[in-house]
């Protein structure tokens, strides 16, 4: 066999134009110097190659992770490295590293975080939805009340069925905050469609400072509280957290306020909301 003849120098302009048509823009503008680097490790073409996929990847990685956290729409930056498990001995760290796999959104399941004011449910919310942003799904966060507020412009302009598709497109959908106002009747209903909608296609992360019992009142229905819960109950996770605000325990213990802990049950922050107890009424139907 004649041995390969040495490839002629390439014109810069054409492999640029086949890189981005390839669209291997991380290669394409960091060409030289990646080039430069693995002439300086003398590696075979091989090896050459591998660490260029592997560069592109990389970047193709960070700003598919970057694009996704902006469109999930996280309020702020929370992380699980940064939740204090100690503060908060109601949560068992395994049971949200298993969370954090994320195998739970993949099966289109749900989990709900209920608790008190301060006791990190929304922390927690925003970290499991950075975790599934990382292994690879698309995540909405939302408010309660921006989601209804949502549902009922748009039942109001004869788009609701638009709408909801755009609900249904993420993979996970969380709900931040459901119960600190009272929904409508009408809103009862539209949330009701919404979880429908997502039944076992999409996973849903709710946060409540009610119990699941309380939430007829939070709906102003309970026939359509019941309809709700029963979708939302059949496949999922519930994390009861109790104990005290951790902003008001940080409070304490500088010594700015004086309040007492909060045992188990006992109201908790704000005197005008009832606090969520545990209980078999928290138990998943099967
Ligand atoms: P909730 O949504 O239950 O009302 P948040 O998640 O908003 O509570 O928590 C209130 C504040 O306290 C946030 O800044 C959050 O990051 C912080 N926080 C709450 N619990 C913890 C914890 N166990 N470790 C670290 N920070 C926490
Ligand atoms: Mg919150």
């Amino acid at each position: 066999m004649p041995r390969v003849k040495k490839a002629p120098d390439v014109p810069t302009d054409r492999l640029d134009e086949m890189l981005a048509r390839l669209k291997l823009s991380g290669i394409r503008d960091q060409l030289d110097n990646l080039l430069d680097e693995a002439a300086r490790s003398n590696l075979s073409a091989r090896e050459t190659l591998t660490m260029l996929c592997e560069r592109e990847i990389a970047r193709k990685d960070h700003r598919r992770i970057e694009m996704a956290l902006k469109l999930a729409h996280f309020p702020a930056v929370k992380e699980l490295a940064g939740f204090d498990f100690e503060a908060q001995p109601s949560i068992d760290p395994k049971q949200i590293r298993d969370l954090a796999a994320s195998r739970w959104i993949a099966n289109g399941e749900n989990v709900l975080l209920l608790g008190p004011p301060g006791v990190g449910k929304t922390h927690l919310a925003i970290a499991l939805g950075r975790e599934a942003i990382l292994a690879g799904y698309s995540v909405q966060f939302t408010t309660a009340t921006a989601l209804v507020a949502g549902l009922a412009k748009a039942h109001a302009e004869k788009r609701l069925d638009e709408k909801l598709l755009g609900l249904s497109k993420a993979k996970l959908l969380i709900v931040d905050e459901l119960g600190y106002l009272p929904l409508e009747p009408d809103a009862a209903h539209l949330f009701f469609q919404l979880v429908s909608r997502r039944y076992e296609t999409g996973a849903m992360l709710i946060t409540s400072n009610r119990s699941v019992a309380e939430w007829g009142t939070v709906f102003a229905d309970p026939v359509v509280a019941t309809a709700i819960l029963d979708r939302l109950l059949h496949h999922s996770h519930v994390l009861t957290i109790r104990g005290d605000s951790y902003r008001l325990r940080a409070k304490r213990k500088s010594g700015l306020i004086k309040v007492p802990p909060a045992g188990d049950g006992a109201p908790v922050g704000s005197a005008s909301l009832r606090p969520v107890t545990g209980g078999a009424n928290l138990q998943p139907r099967s």
